[in-house]
């Protein structure tokens, strides 16, 4: 989630942030039935909407997950989450909302690949795991469409129910893609 992320995953197969938004809001509205200015019911969409798809949630202790918060199983579409990130995630903490996405997209787009932590170093941050779960989280989360036209990070905070760093970091990026800021820019030179 920092703006100087590096590739720390494994290299998967390459996305762009568009196939990643693309599939994301695929998601939210047909699959999650999350209107694109609401606050996605994150405990709704994984307990009973990807339960009936066959995801399995399995709660693990802190001792059991150490400083692992959660992990995916896209083979076996397991997904297990540390006692208090589910209890976080049930009090609808900003972090715990966005570390459970995160995982639904590993199961989402890392089909038959181990996900191991190692970092294998030699990829572009396009093809790594990390970066796309992360990308996917935050499309799932905020939705361009909305975030694009908002300039303040508590008001996305706010409405989607998200972190302020990420909330924030949402609204740096999205105004990273806008081509008229840099036409403005070479017009003034
Ligand atoms: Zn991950």
């Amino acid at each position: 989630m920092h703006p100087d992320f590096k590739p720390h995953g494994v290299k998967v197969k390459p996305r762009s942030v568009n196939n990643i938004r693309g599939l994301a809001l695929m998601y939210r509205r047909l699959l999650f039935k999350c209107e694109d200015n609401k606050s996605l019911n994150v405990v709704k969409s994984l307990e009973i909407i990807l339960g009936k798809l066959g995801v399995v949630l399995i709660i693990k202790t802190m001792e059991e997950m150490g400083n692992c918060e959660a992990a995916a199983s896209p083979d076996t579409l397991e997904l297990l989450i540390r006692e208090d990130v589910y209890d976080a995630l049930h009090n609808n903490d900003g972090r715990a909302r966005f570390t459970i996405c995160h995982e639904i997209g590993h199961l989402t787009l890392h089909e038959n690949i181990a996900l191991a932590r190692a970092n294998n170093g030699g990829h572009k941050i396009f093809e790594d795991s990390e970066w796309q779960a992360n990308t996917f989280a935050s499309e799932l989360l905020m939705p361009f469409n909305i975030c694009k036209t908002i300039n303040s990070a508590i008001q996305v905070q706010i409405m989607y129910q998200t972190s302020y760093e990420a909330s924030a970091y949402r609204l740096m990026k999205l105004e990273s893609e806008k081509p008229t800021k840099a036409l403005a820019n070479v017009g003034s030179i």
